[in-house]
C-alpha cells in the first residue's frame, strides 16, 4: 500500500473519532443555540473529559477488530464484541459504555437471548447507528467495491432492520473506498446507483446534497438526514477542519454527524490533514491509530498473497 493510501485509511478512522469527540458536547443541542464549536470540549453530564469519544467510535473499533479476525465478516463475532462493549466497557474512551441507542440495545438483547445475528425485521430502524461506525469496512476492503459494499450492508443488518440504513452504509463505504483509492472528491460524483437503493439514498448518490442551503440540512438521527448532512459538510468545504466544524455545528445529533463527516473527510484528505491540536486531545488516540494501521496491514497481507484474486476490483488512481 502506498503511503498516501495508508494515510487516508488512518484518516477515515481517526476522522471518525475526532468528529465524534468534537460534536459530543453539543449533541442534542439546537442549531444556533451554542457558541461555534472549534475545539474539543468536555461533556460533564456524561462524565466525559475533552477529547473523549462515544458510542460511534466504540462500535467502529468493535467492527475494526472483528474484521481483523474475520475479514469476510462474521455477524456473531461482531455482535459478541458489541455486547462486551455494552457489558464491560470494551473499546470505550473512559471505561464505560456511553450513548448506546435504544435500537442497538434491543438488537443486542435479542442476540443475547436468541443468538440471532440480524436485527428483528418486524421493527424497522432507520436511525444512524450503523452508518456512524462503518468506516472500518472501507479501511479493510477499499480495494474491492463489491466486497466492501456487501459488507457495509451486512454489518448494518446486525443492529438495524432498515433498507435505508443498509443503503446509506453502502453509499458511504463506496465513496470512502474511492477516496482511499486516490480519486478526487469532485471526480467521485455521481456514484453508480444500486437498483435496490431507496430513492432517498439514490438521490444522495446522484449528488442531491450539493444544492442544499444550510437551512435545508437536517442533522437529526434519521440515517438519511445524517448522511446528507455529512456529505454536505464535506462537499461544501475544502479541508478536514472546515468539514468537521461545519458538521458538528449543525447541532442535534452532532457527534454522529461529526463522526460520519469525519470518516468521509479523513478518507478525502488523510490523517496528515487532521489538525494536530485535535489529535493531541483525542483520548486513546493510539488505540484508534493502531486499529487503522492493522486494517491497512491486513490489506497489504492480502495483496501479497492474492494479487490476482477477486479481492481486488477497484481501479486505483490513474
Ligand atoms: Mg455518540
Ligand atoms: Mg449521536
Amino acid at each position: 500500500m502506498r503511503n498516501d493510501e495508508r494515510d487516508r485509511v488512518r484518516g477515515a478512522l481517526l476522522g471518525l473519532a475526532v468528529g465524534d469527540a468534537l460534536g459530543a458536547p453539543v449533541e442534542f443541542c439546537r442549531r444556533g443555540s451554542f457558541p461555534l464549536v472549534t475545539e474539543m470540549g468536555a461533556v460533564p453530564a456524561a462524565r466525559l473529559p475533552a477529547g473523549a469519544w462515544t458510542d460511534d467510535t466504540a462500535m467502529a473499533l468493535c467492527l475494526a477488530q472483528s474484521l481483523l479476525l474475520r475479514p469476510d465478516f462474521d455477524g456473531h463475532d461482531l455482535l459478541t464484541r458489541f455486547c462486551r462493549w455494552r457489558d464491560f466497557g470494551d473499546n470505550t474512551s473512559t471505561g464505560r459504555c456511553i450513548g448506546i441507542g435504544q435500537n442497538t440495545l434491543r438488537a443486542l438483547s435479542r442476540f443475547s437471548r436468541t443468538g440471532a445475528v440480524t436485527a428483528d425485521a418486524t421493527r424497522r430502524a432507520d436511525g444512524n447507528g450503523a452508518l456512524m461506525r462503518v468506516a472500518p469496512v472501507a479501511c479493510r476492503h477499499w480495494r474491492s467495491t463489491t466486497k466492501a459494499v456487501a459488507m457495509a450492508a451486512s454489518q448494518s443488518r446486525t443492529t438495524h432492520a432498515s433498507e435505508l440504513s443498509a443503503a446509506a452504509c453502502e453509499l458511504a463505504v463506496d465513496v470512502m473506498g474511492a477516496l482511499i483509492a486516490g480519486h478526487r472528491w469532485d471526480d467521485v460524483w455521481p456514484r453508480p446507483v444500486a437498483a435496490a437503493w431507496p430513492g432517498e439514498i439514490a438521490r444522495l448518490g446522484q449528488g442531491s446534497w450539493r444544492s442544499l442551503t444550510v437551512d435545508a440540512v437536517s442533522s437529526s438521527g434519521f440515517v438519511v438526514h445524517t448522511l446528507e448532512a455529512a456529505l454536505w459538510a464535506v462537499g461544501t468545504t475544502s479541508c478536514f477542519e472546515d468539514a468537521v466544524v461545519r458538521a458538528v455545528n449543525l447541532g442535534d445529533d452532532a457527534d454522529t454527524v461529526g463522526a460520519v463527516a469525519g470518516q468521509l473527510a479523513g478518507a478525502r484528505y488523510g490523517a496528515s490533514a487532521i489538525p494536530a491540536r485535535w489529535l493531541s486531545m483525542l483520548v486513546k488516540r493510539e488505540l484508534v491509530e493502531d486499529c487503522a494501521d492493522a486494517l491497512a496491514a491486513a490489506c497489504d497481507a492480502v495483496d501479497a498473497v492474492y494479487a490476482d484474486a477477486d479481492d481486488v476490483d477497484r481501479p486505483t488512481r490513474p
